[in-house]
């Protein structure tokens, strides 16, 4: 029977709708949501419930931002997309322009693409194209443990082989080379031996190794670790040393999230491909971007192809980059800055009071980043259920709480947040 009025058919999501990683003859249920203004998601049943994961890193400046609305708005009006390939615009060019000027010098080039993970198979591409256009084809990335990089082929390929199971897709999935994750915490004393497993198979294999990539300093849904800044600047010393490209996957720690802009100015390094997404919009739509040095690109575009190969058909969407640009202005004003040590201080003082409780392993901050891994892994539809009814919004992994909420999150709201937390775990 289909439904007259505006309610979501929640029988008809469940029967039919695929969500993330869910089964489909186990459905969890869902929330319906239908609307969203600053950090508040309001549920269908009025309830207005406070966004700890920012939809997964993106909403930086909360819900229903006045700016970016009115960017997207403003556009819509104009051309809400319009193809890129022969043809170019003043949002994409704008973007790009703010994109180089906001990262490290050495990026000079910038590739437009749709998702997170689209972004990663490009940055992969070009390493690849890289060395091939040097007459010297190589195939093999070197990444380490715990890393998340997205869910395509490539991306998985260099994710953690146990959390994206590569044994389900075992021959059609590349291998890649596995080191051992950073153990070292960012805030405690840097050990040496801690980068040696990494060492050791650069060594043993750099001849084969196109690239490294890793996400700078947080690892995200590979395992929330906050690894040294040390770790990163021995893997640049190392690339350097070997003469193999470094990608720096900032997706999820781009544009402020771990107190810095960029992830990598927490070790004082400059990658030679770098990824963007999740929060490049504001949370308001899909695009991501890789950007690369000039004797990257340049090699790439000098060998037998003559250009990049990739080119997607909502490249450099108008809509997108107009949003984008909008939420880069916000970034530009430099409140996120205090936003975020405002939140980190917090975070510093309110998760240790978590810690105590038996069934917490650990907890770990930096900038707007909580975590509290847990001993067992969480219980899905209950603990989420009971952080509904404390008014939060929590969407925990296996044995991660974890939280990232919007910047503009003020101290009553984010106690909320961890209050929720000590609550559904005592
Ligand atoms: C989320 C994420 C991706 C994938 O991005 P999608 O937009 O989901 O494809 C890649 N790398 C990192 C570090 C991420 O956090």
């Amino acid at each position: 029977m289909q439904k007259t009025n505006n309610t979501v058919d929640l029988e008809f999501d469940q029967q039919h709708v695929w969500h993330p990683y869910t089964s489909t003859l186990n459905p969890l249920p869902c929330y319906p949501v239908v609307s969203a203004n600053g950090v508040y998601l309001q549920l269908e049943d009025g309830r207005e419930i406070i966004d700890g994961m920012s939809s997964w890193w993106s909403t930086i400046h909360g819900y229903n931002h006045p700016a970016l609305t009115e960017a997207a708005k403003a556009q819509l009006d104009k051309m809400s997309h319009v193809m890129f390939g022969g043809i170019t615009h003043q949002p994409a060019v704008e973007l790009c322009r703010k994109l180089v000027a906001i990262t490290p010098p050495p990026l000079q080039h910038v590739f437009l693409a749709d998702s997170g993970s689209v972004a990663v198979e490009v940055a992969l591409k070009m390493a690849l194209q890289y060395w091939h256009a040097r007459g010297e084809p190589r195939a093999k990335f070197l990444t380490v443990k715990h890393g998340y990089h997205g869910d395509t082929f490539a991306a998985m390929s260099v994710t953690d082989p146990d959390n994206s199971m590569h044994s389900l897709y075992k021959g059609f999935l590349p291998e890649h080379i596995f080191a051992q994750s950073p153990e070292g915490g960012f805030f405690e004393p840097w050990q040496e031996s801690d980068i040696d497993d990494f060492r050791h198979q650069l060594e043993q294999q750099h001849r084969n190794v196109a690239a490294v990539i890793i996400e700078p300093i947080v690892q995200g849904a590979g395992g929330m670790r906050i690894y040294h800044p040390t770790f990163l600047k021995r893997v640049r010393q190392l690339c350097d040393e070997y003469g193999i490209l470094l990608i720096a996957d900032e997706i999820a720690t781009g544009f402020g999230r771990t107190g810095k802009l960029f992830a990598c100015e927490h070790a004082g390094i400059s990658p030679d491909i770098m990824c963007v997404g999740k929060a490049l919009t504001g949370g308001y739509m899909t695009l991501s971007a890789t950007l690369t040095s000039s004797h990257v690109a340049n090699t790439v575009c000098g060998g037998e192809a003559g250009c990049f190969m990739h080119g997607p058909t909502f490249m450099g969407n108008p809509l997108a980059c107009a949003v984008a640009n909008a939420s880069l202005d916000i970034l530009a004003q430099g409140h996120w800055q205090h936003q975020v040590k405002a939140i980190e201080k917090q975070l510093a003082e309110s998760l240790p009071e978590i810690e105590v409780l038996d069934k917490v392993k650990a907890v770990r901050w930096l900038g707007a980043i909580g975590v509290v891994e847990l001993h067992e892994p969480v219980e899905m539809a209950s603990i989420q259920e009971t952080f509904v009814d404390s008014g939060v919004w929590i969407r925990p992994f296996g044995t991660l709480v974890y939280i990232m909420p919007p910047f503009i999150i003020n101290q009553q709201q984010l106690s909320q947040l961890t209050s929720a937390i000590m609550l559904a775990l005592k």
